[in-house]
């Protein structure tokens, strides 16, 4: 069984995080901004050109990810984090994903994923 250890390894794998165009409203409203400030400030073309997705850190981690500590690792919008998130690992993953994510390692029962 699936357990997040919030441990935040997937929101700091370097990728893009994609975001669907029914997703720029609420993520913006959970931010307090309007659409237009959202995407100004938050999205970009990914590099294919085949959607929209966030801003990276510098280190190329999420923008949205708070890191509080080991075990503590947290979304700033995580009422409204999009499709790719929600569904990681089973219906999105990236190569090599089972090394960093330890939720997928452990037989107990499940937690709500972070993501
Ligand atoms: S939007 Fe939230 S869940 Fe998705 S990668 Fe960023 S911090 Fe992680
Ligand atoms: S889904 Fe996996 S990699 Fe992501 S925070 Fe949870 S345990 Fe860590």
């Amino acid at each position: 069984m699936f357990h997040c250890r919030r441990c935040g390894n997937c929101c700091r794998w370097s990728g893009c995080v994609r975001i669907r165009e029914q997703e720029i409203d609420p993520i913006a409203a959970c931010l307090g901004l309007t659409a237009e400030e959202f995407l100004d400030r938050f999205c970009r073309i990914s590099p294919d050109r085949q959607a929209l997705s966030l801003v990276e850190r510098e280190d190329g981690g999420c923008i949205f990810l708070e890191d509080d500590g080991p075990g503590q690792a947290a979304c700033r919008i995580q009422q409204e984090k999009p499709e790719q998130c929600r569904t990681f690992p089973e219906r999105w993953n990236f190569p090599g994903w089972q090394k960093e994510c330890p939720g997928g390692q452990t037989e107990e029962k499940s937690a709500e994923p972070m993501q």
